[in-house]
């Protein structure tokens, strides 16, 4: 049941099925060839977490670190935390991917890109990035609500049933369960 994620799905899966913390993510990622480390964390984790495999994770980073710092670089300063992530460093932990919970009390500094957009977007951009998932009108008008009264998980959820057009039950409280309900649901 559990859907392995390739390199080349990457983007059409994220605009059906990741998260809008996720989505955030990649778009920066392919806009700066850059994450700071608590991107780096995040990110790549939910997609290990996603299925994606070792080999096409470090391709994934370094085709876009490459861009900006050249792929030696990449491959002296990135890739060993990459298989680190992998538990194939160092002590070798095998790092789980981060919770809602986790992701909403992150505090992001002035570049960082991590955290929960619920969270940590102003009105304005969380308004415009719904809309670019197509959550509009009243949908988009009770998400605002559950932000508004602080129910981040809440407004990622009803975010989620608007775009999917299901009711989503057990609420969304991690974002690799977001991605496979949504998997789901599309599948
Ligand atoms: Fe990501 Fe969870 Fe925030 Fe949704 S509620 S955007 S899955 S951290």
């Amino acid at each position: 049941d559990a859907v392995d994620i390739s390199l080349k799905d990457i983007d059409q899966l994220a605009k059906s099925s990741f998260p809008l913390c996720m989505r955030h993510m990649l778009d920066k990622l392919r806009e700066n060839h850059h994450l700071k480390h608590g991107g780096r964390m995040q990110f790549g984790l939910f997609l290990k977490g996603a299925g994606l495999k070792l080999e096409d994770a470090l391709a994934f980073w370094r085709a876009e670190f490459s861009q900006k710092i050249g792929s030696e670089r990449f491959d002296k300063e990135y890739a060993y935390a990459i298989r680190h992530n992998y538990g194939k460093e160092g002590k070798r932990t095998d790092y789980t991917p981060y919770s809602c919970q986790k992701i909403i009390s992150a505090t992001p500094g002035v570049g960082d890109h991590h955290g929960c957009p619920f969270r940590h977007f102003g009105e304005e951009n969380l308004r415009a990035a719904l809309n670019k998932m197509g959550v509009g009108g009243h949908a988009l008008e009770e998400v605002m609500d559950k932000v508004k009264n602080r129910h981040y998980q809440v407004a990622c959820t009803l975010t989620f049933e608007a775009t999917h057009g299901v009711s989503c039950d057990s609420g969304i409280n991690h974002p690799n369960q977001y991605f496979s309900e949504s998997q789901k649901v599309l599948r």
